[in-house]
């Protein structure tokens, strides 16, 4: 059973798993929970499926439970979603009352004994009014609610505040609440198919398959076809820099059937795109991880040209693949880049093609940011940094 968190040692920073079991040994035998929605898909269960074992691992009878609800309920938490990122949403009072209901169900259903529940984002927050006797609850934030639409707020707000604390991902998500707020960012895990190092071999077999040749520079971003991740301002800096330096685009985001709107966005960046046999759209499955790997790994500059964004975990990918990131200035690619010693943030397609094409004139000090921002996500945006947060904070609410 050690096995697992062993195989940290060679990634974390030095002296992490020793930490680890220390923290582990002062909340030993400790009953945690996790609720959230979804066992698969999504970051949140992604990040679930590994820190749950690895809690274990440590000593903490750790439980993740999974609530289910009726269709209403999903659309119902869907539109919550969204009127909390700020997207004026219409709510029924069916619909609110569809979200209590579903609460009460799971509320009966699910074993929610434990010494500390942490409760991921709003679709389980009501099963606060089910809170066993003794039991420190936590409100785990994920999304971005600093301008919520405020009837919805309203509703959620009473349940909030009967938490012992909540967790937000960046400062500037936090709300006004009269409990106390503590920020942990999300992570990566550096294990994964998804980001555990590759050989060269490996790489230069999945590029071939995606039809990628390595004959040039290439400048890549993987991302969702969405108009916040602004992947036509990338084809646009792209274009500013083919003047002068010969490169490939890779785009590589998910097949975008369900989503009409991912559809239109695909069909823009398509006809920006044009001919071009330099540039690759990739549509890719969402079990591709080797894939996304493998780009990152082959890329030579990874953009992630948002204009608006959640933490970007893309970002923390890149960097620990050792590259270089441009980034809009905006979200938690704010405090993954650190301007000129981790990429560059920038708030337009001409600023992405200068510090593009400045990094391509400059090979050593592509090489270098490289290295700093690997060693900067070791430190800041592992799994293992997560441990550490969830852990100290057990200790720390008792
Ligand atoms: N991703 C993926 N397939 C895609 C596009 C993205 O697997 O086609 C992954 C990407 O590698 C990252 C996550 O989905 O792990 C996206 O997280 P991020 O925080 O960057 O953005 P979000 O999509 O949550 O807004």
């Amino acid at each position: 059973m050690r096995a697992m968190l062993e195989q940290y040692r060679e990634v974390a920073p030095r002296g992490t798993v020793e930490f680890l079991r220390q923290l582990g040994q002062r909340v030993e035998g400790k009953r945690m929970l996790h609720v959230n929605s979804t066992r698969q898909g999504g970051g949140v269960a992604e990040i679930l499926q590994r820190l749950v074992p690895l809690l274990e691992e440590l000593g903490v009878k750790t439980r993740w439970e999974v609530m289910t609800g009726s269709d209403l309920f999903y659309r119902t938490t869907k539109s919550f979603h969204n009127a909390l990122q700020g997207t004026k949403q219409r709510i029924t009072a069916e619909m609110y009352e569809a979200y209590l209901e579903c609460n009460r169900e799971n509320a009966k259903r699910l074993d929610l004994e434990a010494d500390v529940a942490m409760i991921h984002d709003p679709q389980p927050a009501a099963l606060i009014e089910a809170r066993p006797e003794g039991s420190t609850w936590i409100w785990r934030c994920h999304i971005d609610v600093s301008t919520p639409q405020r009837s919805v707020w309203h509703f959620l707000r009473p349940y909030l505040v009967r938490y012992d604390a909540a967790i937000v991902s960046l400062p500037k998500f936090a709300q006004r609440l009269p409990i106390p707020q503590f920020l942990v960012y999300p992570s990566i895990d550096p294990l994964s198919d998804k980001n555990r190092d590759l050989t060269p071999e490996e790489v230069d077999q999945i590029l071939a398959r995606l039809g990628v040749p390595r004959d040039k520079p290439i400048l890549l971003q993987v991302s969702r076809f969405d108009r916040f991740k602004d992947p036509v301002g990338v084809v646009e800096a792209y274009r500013l820099v083919k003047k002068s330096h010969d490169c490939r685009l890779v785009l590589a985001g998910g097949t975008a059937t369900d989503d009409p709107e991912g559809a239109e966005v695909l069909a823009e960046v398509q006809e920006a795109a044009g001919a071009d046999s330099n540039v690759h759209l990739l549509l890719l499955p969402p079990t591709a991880n080797l894939e996304i790997n493998a780009l990152q790994q082959a890329a030579t500059i990874v953009f992630q040209k948002s204009t608006r964004e959640g933490f970007g975990l893309t970002v923390a990918e890149a960097l620990w693949k050792g590259k270089p990131v441009i980034g809009g200035e905006t979200g938690g690619i704010t405090v993954q880049i650190i301007p000129g010693a981790t990429g560059y943030t920038v708030n337009s397609p001409e600023g992405a093609a200068f510090y593009a094409k400045r990094l391509l004139n400059e090979p050593d000090r592509m090489a270098a940011m490289g290295r700093q921002g690997k060693e900067y996500a070791r430190h800041r945006f592992l799994i293992t940094r997560h441990l550490q947060d969830y852990l100290g904070l057990m200790i720390h609410l008792g």
